[in-house]
């Protein structure tokens, strides 16, 4: 390209830091980067904006193809209430950043979860809204509906990436967040053994990731969001697993499956005929003895945590974490589960009206970067903002506790866990 005709782009084009005000609020860092708050600055067209809270992704050294801008373009098409809105797209071609402009939200499940996880542990109750696991459920696998209908499979669906809406106008609403961003940003050329080992997880994969399946399917959408109803009915991540061996390239994780057959017994070859063709066949039928995990099943599993099998929640759970791809269910058919049709109905505000019991998002210091990118070593070290630790152990382990009713009237349970909820009620799930 001609070099004035460079200049002359380069010169018109907007600095994300000309039109937002966010330094020294940084309140997130994830996999691709980091996550300020932002406001537009005065003087400039998006002060009228200037109520909107924004969200701004840093995305660093990524750099942009020519295919990562087409599907970025088609990424900002993307418009449902349980997807987060891109509004813009700032590239920085001198560092090759590139930052993304969100809406901002206040809460997400990362954060929900572990406060859960606190409370169980030091047997503190908390106030939650009685249908608010099934409200963010239905609104899970509305918003990946969408994405899938559209052809846009998320492909690293975990809490941290599912976003809950704060106080304001879209108040207690789940947004499915960082879709398409694994395809987009982590480079293939890259192996996992390259990559951070601080921020991967791999407790969220489906068995057949695990076996080496070759492509990302819906299907492996659907097992990550079992993983996370099973964490929100729980307050522990189902198949939560020491990641010591997490710089391999290799996407067969013996520990990883070992965990899951714990979980839901050894798969059984009429459950699912096409396990032998899986690239990975051979290590499993070598590295693994079936007896060893007899007994095991996930009904035990829930029931040790006070889900018992014959309430729908457990049967939808059942349906969604199926080991075989093709026999998993669909988000349209999840959707259409009776465990919906019961009440309490999945509410648009997750929190029914009632308080937020969790705290807002905090600005993270200089210090706690410092603490976060020293623990980018190869040893792991701490967790990001979002993800599970590396080599710290467990965040917290959780005792069950079961929930006691108090009178926060009909609408609410005070519960240890978010677990189940017992009592009716009529809540229509509606969008406005
Ligand atoms: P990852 O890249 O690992 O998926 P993210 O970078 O998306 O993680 O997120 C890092 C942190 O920033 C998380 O706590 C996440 O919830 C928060 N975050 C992400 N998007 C937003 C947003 N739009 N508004 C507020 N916080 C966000």
């Amino acid at each position: 390209m001609d070099y004035d005709y460079k200049l002359k782009c380069s010169n018109k084009r907007v600095k994300v830091e000309d039109v937002y005000e966010f330094e020294g609020c940084k309140v997130g860092r994830g996999t691709y980067g980091h996550v300020y708050k932002a406001k537009p600055k005065a003087g400039t067209e998006e002060k009228d904006d200037e109520a909107k809270e924004y969200a701004l992704k840093l995305i660093e050294g990524a750099g942009i193809s020519m295919s990562a801008c087409r599907e970025i373009a088609l990424l900002r098409e993307l418009k449902h209430p349980n997807v987060i809105t891109l509004n813009k797209v700032f590239l920085s071609h001198a560092d090759r950043k590139v930052w993304l402009l969100l809406n901002f939200s206040e809460h997400d499940l990362w954060h929900i979860i572990k406060f859960h996880r606190n409370a169980k542990a030091t047997s503190k109750p908390v106030d939650v809204a009685k249908g608010m696991v099934k409200s963010l459920l239905y609104q899970i696998l509305d918003g990946i509906h969408y994405l899938h209908a559209n052809w846009v499979l998320h492909r690293d669906l975990k809490p941290a990436n599912i976003l809950v809406m704060g106080e304001g106008p879209e108040r207690g609403r789940a947004k499915v967040a960082d879709m398409g961003f694994a395809r987009l940003f982590n480079n293939p050329l890259k192996s996992l053994a390259d990559m951070d080992p601080v921020v991967v997880t791999f407790w969220y994969r489906a068995p057949e990731l695990l076996l080496g399946a070759r492509h990302y399917t819906k299907a492996i959408d659907i097992w990550a969001i079992g993983c996370i109803f099973a964490e929100l009915l729980t307050s522990e991540p189902i198949f939560h697993c020491r990641q010591e061996d997490i710089k391999t390239s290799n996407p067969y994780h013996h520990d990883q499956l070992d965990r899951i057959f714990n979980v839901m017994g050894y798969p059984q070859e009429r459950d699912w005929e096409d396990i032998r063709k899986m690239p990975e066949f051979q290590a499993l039928q070598k590295d693994f003895t079936k007896n060893n995990y007899v007994g095991s099943s996930l009904g035990k599993y829930m029931d040790k945590h006070k889900i018992k099998s014959d309430t729908k929640a457990f049967q939808l759970l059942q349906r969604l974490l199926t080991m075989d791809p093709n026999k998993r269910l669909t988000s349209s058919k999840a959707m259409e589960d009776p465990y919906f049709q019961e009440d309490p109905k999945p509410c648009a505000d997750v929190f029914e009206g009632g308080p937020i019991p969790y705290p807002r998002r905090e600005f993270l210091s200089d210090e706690d970067n410092e603490d976060k990118s020293s623990s980018k070593s190869a040893t792991g070290g701490a967790n990001s903002t979002h993800g599970p630790p590396v080599k710290r152990g467990r965040v917290v382990p959780p005792s069950t506790s079961s929930g006691t009713m108090n009178n926060y009237q009909k609408h609410h349970h005070q519960m240890t866990s978010m677990g189940m909820h017992s009592k009716s009620g009529s809540n229509q799930y509606t969008f406005n």
